[in-house]
């Protein structure tokens, strides 16, 4: 028998506690979170990225300033803008939706975003925390994947985890987060041979390579557990995931949907990422 596994709902209870929790420090601290969003440009997707950003932190109590800018501004500007809300006491995250215009480089202006106020988990540092398992700030989406398998009670350990996409947002940090749960490892990607003798060997199948229903049926081991990351559009703009979840879904044992799988996963990990820089940022540790 097939679970699915429901990052909506998943998503839900733990904004629900992180309401309270944020309703008791405002209490304690005399304010709550704040969380600047810069949004360059009017691609639809990026758009629609915000509002749900925004919606999420309206629902757990954070607030949001959103700056929202044609797109061609300048990196001159967006380097000023981001240095003050570094330096304003009352910004706890910032966030720059991604991607920028070409005229701006988003490396530089990741690095400069304060590596206490990345909420995102982008920033050299925060990379590095992870890699070195230091204290720092995990990104959203792998962290998402880890919750999604943990509501599940899924054993991490010692089990084999293929992840495809070795990107700096989601497969590499997302390989290292298994590993530190002791799965055994094998991170695929596009020069990758006969990719489905590898990916039919994995107890956890973590499909980030942004291509509509590209994992098969003959893909995946029976009883395996599938989290689908991909958040693309078919031929006919439908939104779907990188697994063919209708031939996927009755092999495994656990799987998630696109969407309502991992997508609110990382919105919600986003605003707890936002509560814990704030929390940092109030009991002084930064
Ligand atoms: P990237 O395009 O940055 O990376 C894609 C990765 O997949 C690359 O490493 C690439 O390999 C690999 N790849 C591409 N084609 C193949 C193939 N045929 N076989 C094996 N590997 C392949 O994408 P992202 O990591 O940013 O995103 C991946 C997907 O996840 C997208 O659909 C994106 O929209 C979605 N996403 C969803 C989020 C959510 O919250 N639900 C958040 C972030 C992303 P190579 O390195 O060799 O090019």
């Amino acid at each position: 028998m097939t679970t699915i596994i429901s990052g909506k709902d998943l998503a839900s209870s733990r904004k629900a506690k992180l309401r309270l929790e944020i309703e008791e420090s405002l209490v304690k601290y005399g304010r709550r979170p704040k969380l600047a969003v810069i949004l360059v440009g009017n691609d639809a997707g990026s758009l629609s990225y915000v509002r749900g950003k925004a919606k999420a932190a309206d629902e757990v109590g954070i607030l949001v300033d959103t700056y929202h800018y044609e797109d061609d501004l300048t990196e001159d500007f967006l380097v000023n803008k981001i240095k003050a809300l570094n330096a304003d006491p009352e910004v706890d995250g910032i966030l720059v939706q991604l991607p920028l215009p070409r005229q701006i480089r988003s490396d530089v202006i990741i690095e400069l975003i304060s590596p206490f106020k990345d909420v995102d988990g982008f920033h050299p540092r925060n990379v590095a925390s992870l890699y070195l398992k230091h204290e720092g700030i995990l990104p959203c989406t792998p962290k998402g994947v880890i919750a999604l398998l943990d509501s599940a009670n899924i054993e991490i350990d010692g089990k084999r985890a293929v992840v495809v996409g070795r990107s700096n947002i989601v497969g590499m940090p997302m390989s290292k987060m298994l590993l530190d749960r002791n799965a055994t490892v094998t991170i695929c990607h596009s020069h990758t041979k006969d990719l489905a003798s590898v990916t039919s060997n994995a107890d956890i199948l973590i499909a980030a390579l942004g291509k509509p229903r590209f994992i098969k049926a003959e893909m995946v081991k029976e009883g395996a557990a599938v989290i689908d990351v991909g958040c693309n559009r078919d031929s006919n703009n439908k939104l779907c995931g990188d697994v063919d979840f209708d031939n996927v879904a009755p092999k495994c044992s656990y799987i998630t949907k696109v969407p309502g799988g991992v997508g609110p996963m990382t919105i919600c990990c986003l605003m707890e990422n936002t509560y814990i820089a704030y929390l940092n940022h109030m009991e002084g540790k930064n």
